[in-house]
């Protein structure tokens, strides 16, 4: 499905993982939305166009990919504002329990948005965060929340779904799973997994450009039971009679919180419908091939890089990890020669698979620029170990 994206001539996009490519159709979409929507109709637009319903309705595009029932899924506002919903809400179910577990693998924005949650709550609640591979056996009867993301955004380790959310519940724990390195990269079933929430952002796997609104998924036996923290106009049952009282919308509408951002759900919207003709177990099949054909090749010609994802392609997700020291550098001198990676820190090269418009011919290309840049220490110059803020 290479051709249906916009990808500059030459270029081996390994970054799919962090800022997925414009597809093909989007840029249109969007100049003809701005033009005879915005535009010509103006403020009918939220009717005539049908706005005001677009969260929903691109929840569900998003809902079909996690496993999510129609009606489950939300989109709006960023991520950390979707692990505040979530979190906020899972914390008054559990009203007399006090910790939050989570990994040290996962997002520091989960980590800070629950560390903000919990400071302002002012309840005494604490976070605690173990070793990835600690969770399970961290879960017993004084923790709330379980908020963990599935696929580490350093190494791509997977967390077992299945099992944690059963453990979770298990102990009368809510679980929370953030799926923003799941989405469109392996097949998710959340509803299977019988998780009360999911969160997740759109702008990585699922294409949506850079800001695209974010998702949230709330199991629907529970949903009419919150009482959202972020309780903006848009999540009102009936926002247009603008009462003085505020009554949350019925089921998922109620994770609203503002104005939604229109155009860009308008890129994200287009872009969702390339996922009508992609079957996940195919998808997740040409990724596992894609990144063992790159360990393997890494492994042959780079003795320097170590591999910092798991070796078995069952516990990794769509991306690939090395640690080098000088990752940095080396990440900065692909870049300069059209292999678009990303570095973490302090050490991880990090290389996304994306087989929508990667293939066999690309990851062997990268692999090859790479040993070459490995072998003649072309890193090593002020030009690339100099760091910019963005990495
Ligand atoms: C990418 C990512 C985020 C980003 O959050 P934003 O609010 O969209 O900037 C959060 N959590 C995880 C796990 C991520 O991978």
């Amino acid at each position: 499905m290479k051709h249906c994206f916009e990808l500059p001539e030459g270029m081996i996009y390994l970054d799919g993982n962090s800022l997925g490519p414009l597809p093909k159709g989007v840029a249109e979409t969007v100049a003809a939305m701005i033009i005879e929507q915005w535009g010509a109709n103006l403020i009918k637009g939220w009717n005539v166009d049908g706005w005001m319903a677009q969260p929903s309705r691109v929840g569900d595009m998003i809902g079909r990919l996690i496993g999510a029932p129609q009606g489950s899924v939300m989109t709006g506002d960023t991520l950390s504002l979707k692990v505040y919903q979530a979190l906020s809400a899972a914390l008054q179910m559990r009203s007399d329990r006090k910790v939050v577990l989570s990994d040290s693998g996962n997002f520091p924005t989960d980590l800070y948005m629950a560390e903000g949650l919990i400071r302002h709550l002012n309840h005494g609640h604490e976070l605690r965060v173990v070793a990835p591979e600690e969770v399970a056996d961290a879960i017993d009867d004084s923790v709330a929340a379980v908020l963990i993301t599935q696929v580490d955004y350093r190494t791509g380790r997977v967390h077992d779904m299945d099992a944690i959310t059963a453990k979770a519940h298990g102990a009368g724990a809510v679980m929370i799973w953030d799926l923003a390195h799941s989405a469109g990269a392996i097949p998710v079933d959340i509803d299977g997994s019988n998780a009360e929430f999911a969160v997740g952002c759109t702008y990585k796997y699922l294409n949506g450009g850079p800001g695209a609104p974010a998702f949230i998924y709330v199991r629907s036996d529970i949903v009419d039971d919150i009482d959202p923290a972020l309780s903006g106009w848009l999540g009102h049952e009936a926002p247009f009679a603008f009462d003085r009282d505020y009554r949350p919308g019925a089921g998922v509408e109620r994770m609203r919180i503002g104005t939604p951002p229109v155009i860009q759900l308008a890129a994200l919207e287009q872009a969702m419908k390339l996922w009508d003709q992609v079957d996940m177990d195919d998808l997740r099949a040409a990724s596992i091939r894609l990144s063992e054909l790159f360990i393997a090749e890494v492994e042959k010609t780079c003795p320097d890089l170590t591999l910092a994802s798991p070796r078995d392609p069952a516990q990794r997700g769509s991306q690939v990890s090395f640690h080098f020291e000088n990752g940095y550098a080396a990440m900065q001198a692909l870049i300069a020669r059209g292999v678009i990676g990303d570095f973490r820190a302090p050490d991880i090269m990090r290389f996304g698979f994306t087989p929508l418009y990667l293939d066999e011919g690309d990851v062997t290309g990268a692999a090859a620029i790479l040993a070459e840049i490995m072998r003649d220490r072309l890193w090593d110059t002020p030009q690339y170990l100099a760091r910019q803020r963005v990495t």
